[in-house]
C-alpha cells in the first residue's frame, strides 16, 4: 500500500520547519492552514498602502544554533535584513536609556515572506480549517486517514483538535493586542528602533516598523501587556485609545495618531514554555514555541524542524 503521508496543520514558522525536514528526507507531507496566508504569529496586514507586522517583531538566532544558517540564506538573498541590537528602555512617563543585546532581524516585505519562503516547494493547502484529529494507531484529519499527524500551533488550539483520548499536554497561554499607529511623519527619534515600557499597565513593547521595515514610514506597532489585551478581548478596538495614550506618554508625543488599527492575539505566548523540543506520541506530534523554551521564533522553527526529523527516521519506510 502506498504511503499516505504526514499531515502538518499548522503552516506558522513550525509546521513549515516541520514540513520542510520531513519533505527533504524524502517523505510525502501536506500542511493545512486555516488562514489566507502562511505564516501564523508571523502575520500582518496591508495598512494605509504598506504592509505592518503584527506578530512578532523580529527574529533573532543564536550563533551555534541550527537555526543560523537559514537566517544566513534569508539576509544573503535580501529576505531578511538586520535591523538593530539595541532598543531604548521607557517608564511609562519617557524613555531613560538604552539596551543593547543580540541583533535582531528585520525583513522589508513582512516578517510572514521568511515562512512563505521556507515552504517553497511544499504541498500546503490554505484556508483549510482543520475541525477534529485523532493520534494513535490510526491518525486521521477530519476523517481522512494519513500516516501521522502534527499539530503546529498553541496548545490551546491544538486541545480543540485532538479527541479526548489523545494526550495533549495543557498550559496557560497569554493574551496581547497589537495596536499599529500611524502619523503624518515621525515624532520620534530616529533612532528609536523600539522600546521595551516598564510598569506600564497598558504597555509591553513598541516598534518603529518604518524602521524595522526600512521603508521610514511613521508607524509604530505597540504590545499590550498580558492583563490589559485579558480586559479588552471582547471588544479590542475600544482599547486603541488607551494603548495610543500610553505611547505618546512613553515616547513623549504630543499630537494624536492619524489613525490606529487593533489585531488581537488570543493565544501570543506560553506561560511556561517547555524545555522538550516536541512531543511525539504513536502517530501524533506536537511543536511550535510552546516548546523549545523559551517562547521565540528560533525556538519554534527548531521545534518543528527537531520533529520532522524525528518523525521522519520513526515512520516505516
Ligand atoms: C504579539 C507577538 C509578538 C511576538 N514577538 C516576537 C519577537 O519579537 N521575536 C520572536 O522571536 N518571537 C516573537 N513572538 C513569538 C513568535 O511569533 C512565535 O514564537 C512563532 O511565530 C510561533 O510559530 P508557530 O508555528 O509555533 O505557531 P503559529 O505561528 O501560531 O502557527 C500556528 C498556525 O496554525 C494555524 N491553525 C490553528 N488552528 C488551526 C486549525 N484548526 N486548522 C488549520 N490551521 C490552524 C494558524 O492559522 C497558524 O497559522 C511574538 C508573538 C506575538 C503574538
Amino acid at each position: 500500500m502506498s504511503s499516505l503521508g504526514t499531515t502538518v496543520i499548522g503552516g506558522g514558522i513550525s509546521g513549515i520547519a516541520c514540513a520542510r525536514a520531513l519533505a527533504e528526507q524524502g517523505r510525502a507531507v501536506q500542511v493545512l492552514d486555516r488562514g489566507r496566508r502562511l505564516g501564523g504569529r508571523m502575520g500582518g496586514r496591508t495598512l494605509h498602502g504598506r504592509v505592518v507586522d503584527l506578530g512578532a517583531s523580529y527574529l533573532t538566532v543564536g550563533a551555534d544554533s541550527p537555526f543560523a544558517p537559514v537566517v544566513a540564506g534569508w539576509v544573503d538573498r535580501g529576505l531578511a535584513r538586520p535591523w538593530t541590537d539595541t532598543f531604548a528602555v521607557a517608564g511609562p512617563d519617557g524613555v531613560e536609556q538604552t539596551k543593547t543585546g543580540p541583533m535582531r532581524y528585520g525583513t522589508a516585505g513582512g516578517l510572514r515572506t521568511l515562512v512563505e519562503d521556507l515552504a517553497t516547494g511544499l504541498d500546503v493547502e490554505l484556508e483549510r480549517t482543520v475541525h477534529a484529529v485523532t493520534g494513535g494507531d490510526r491518525p486521521s484529519v477530519d476523517g481522512r486517514p494519513t500516516d501521522a499527524v502534527v499539530l503546529a500551533m498553541p496548545d490551546p488550539q491544538a486541545t480543540r483538535l485532538v479527541t479526548p483520548d489523545a494526550d495533549v499536554p495543557d498550559a496557560d497561554w497569554q493574551p496581547t493586542l497589537s495596536v499599529a499607529l500611524g502619523w503624518p511623519t515621525r515624532r520620534w527619534a530616529a533612532d528609536l528602533h523600539g522600546a521595551f515600557v516598564h510598569d506600564s499597565p497598558v504597555l509591553d513593547w513598541l516598534a518603529d516598523d518604518g524602521d524595522r521595515r526600512g521603508d521610514g514610514a511613521a508607524v509604530l506597532v505597540a504590545h499590550s501587556t498580558a492583563a490589559f489585551a485579558a480586559d479588552h478581548l471582547e471588544d479590542p478596538d475600544a482599547a486603541a485609545p488607551a494603548v495610543a495614550a500610553a505611547v505618546r506618554a512613553a515616547l513623549g508625543i504630543s499630537e494624536e495618531p492619524e489613525w490606529s488599527h487593533v489585531h488581537r492575539w488570543s493565544f501570543a505566548k506560553p506561560a511556561h514554555a517547555r524545555e522538550a523540543p516536541f512531543d511525539l506520541t504513536g502517530g501524533l506530534g506536537l511543536c511550535g514555541d510552546g516548546w523549545s523554551a523559551p517562547s521565540k521564533v528560533e525556538s519554534a522553527w527548531r521545534s518543528g524542524d527537531a520533529l520532522g526529523h524525528a518523525l521522519a527516521a520513526a515512520l516505516p519506510a
